[in-house]
């Protein structure tokens, strides 16, 4: 199984999990880019958004609603936060297996104000 983030999904790769369940998986990114940096990821592979299927609508909305889930268990829902999906090259995607960041717990207002 050559996919990080499948590796992981199966627990060959430890991860610091903050949530699983049968569709997702949720963990702290090794290098954070914010105070508060997980990424919430498929268990099924799928690539990048561009493979994305209306079957896969609900598993969106299902991520979606987990990052928010996670961002009020660690705090930061009320004061905000940041969802980002990169797709492909010129967004700078590294890990071929999509994943949605939350990004948070910036001491400021708006990192990039
Ligand atoms: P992206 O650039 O959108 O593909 O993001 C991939 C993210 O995965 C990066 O922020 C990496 O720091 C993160 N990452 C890479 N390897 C690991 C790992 N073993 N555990 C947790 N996060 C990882
Ligand atoms: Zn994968």
């Amino acid at each position: 199984m050559p996919c990080l983030f499948c590796r992981i999904a199966a627990g060959e790769v430890p991860a610091r999990t903050v949530h699983e369940d049968e569709a997702l998986i949720a963990f702290h990114d090794i290098h954070p880019r914010a105070p508060v940096h997980v990424l919430v990821v498929p268990r099924r592979h799928i690539s990048t958004l561009n493979e994305l299927a209306p079957e896969d609508d609900a598993l969106v909305g299902a991520m979606t609603r987990r990052a928010a889930a996670i961002a009020r268990q660690l705090g930061i829902a009320e004061r905000g936060y940041r969802t980002i999906f990169n797709c492909n090259r010129d967004a700078g995607q590294t890990v071929f297996h999509i994943h949605l960041h939350l990004l948070g717990g910036w001491s400021s207002a708006n990192p990039f104000e």
